[in-house]
């Protein structure tokens, strides 16, 4: 890259060009530290079509593969663009970014925060994703204790995970430690219950009641939600390359199930 891994301007002008080009809709849900948090979103997703799919990445700042990954991804022109209904938030927290910090501009750890309707952030997400049903949330992140990549997955149609993390181990290789911030992994998949209270008191034990991302879209917005991580302290072009497979394997597996039910109803 000829431009820092922090580089919000070149980051979010390049998504302001993809955005022109495809005649997606931009939609700023707040501003943090003089920054927009945008959303982009295609046709038809802003005719509010269900189904589709939903990524974000840049809720945690110091985790910077993930946002250049998704525009990498995005800059490609995946064929998925204009079958599905498509929302993107390529940085959630455009202050962290730039100053390389975990929380945003008040300290506040975002990924704790999504049922947090006192944040304007979070109200204005919220109110963005009312009557909203997609069928894949992805969340990009990365984790500087990590030797290998992982996945948390929340699913209620099968279970795909692993083949994901397949598709993406010739770059990185997998997680081994049999356990990650204290919940247990198998070869680097941790597939969550997918029953409801169950999570709910997962995130009451675990983390204090507050929210992330993924767990709030599987319980409001996605039929499988799935959190994507690669070790940080690895080469910045490998997890970049890292998590643009991992988004265009994950977005074939949606492409082919929107396929096959179109088939199965004909
Ligand atoms: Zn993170």
């Amino acid at each position: 890259m000829e431009h820092s891994g922090h580089d919000i301007e070149q980051l979010l002008s390049r998504w302001e060009k993809l955005a022109r080009a495809n005649d997606w809709e931009t939609i700023v849900l707040a501003e943090a530290g003089g920054y927009p948090v945008c959303v982009f979103q295609n046709r038809k997703s802003g005719c509010r079509e269900n189904g589709g799919l939903y990524v974000s990445s840049g809720v945690h700042g110091d985790e910077c593969a993930p946002p250049w990954g998704l525009l990498r991804w995005a800059e490609s022109n995946p064929p998925l663009f204009d079958e599905v209904p498509l929302v993107v938030i390529p940085c959630f927290n455009p202050v962290g970014f730039v100053e390389n910090t975990r929380s945003d501009g008040d300290r506040v750890d975002l990924n704790r925060h999504f049922q947090n309707r006192g944040l304007p952030l979070m109200s204005a997400w919220q109110d963005f994703l009312k009557g909203r049903e997609f069928s894949m949330a992805l969340n990009l992140h990365e984790d500087y204790d990590a030797t290998g990549i992982y996945l948390y997955e929340i699913a209620s149609e099968g279970s795909p995970g692993g083949s994901f993390l397949s598709s993406c181990q010739d770059l990185i290789p997998r997680e081994t430690a049999p356990s990650v911030d204290g919940v247990e992994f198998r070869d680097g998949l941790l597939s969550h219950d997918v029953d409801e209270s169950r999570l709910r008191e997962m995130v009451e034990e675990n983390l204090d009641g507050g929210m992330p991302e993924a767990v709030y879209l599987y319980l409001n917005h996605a039929l499988n939600s799935f959190t994507f991580e690669t070790p940080s302290e690895m080469d910045l072009r490998r997890r970049i390359e890292t998590h643009q497979r991992f988004l265009e394997v994950a977005a074939a597996h949606l492409l082919e199930g929107k396929n096959r039910s179109l088939d199965e109803s004909r």
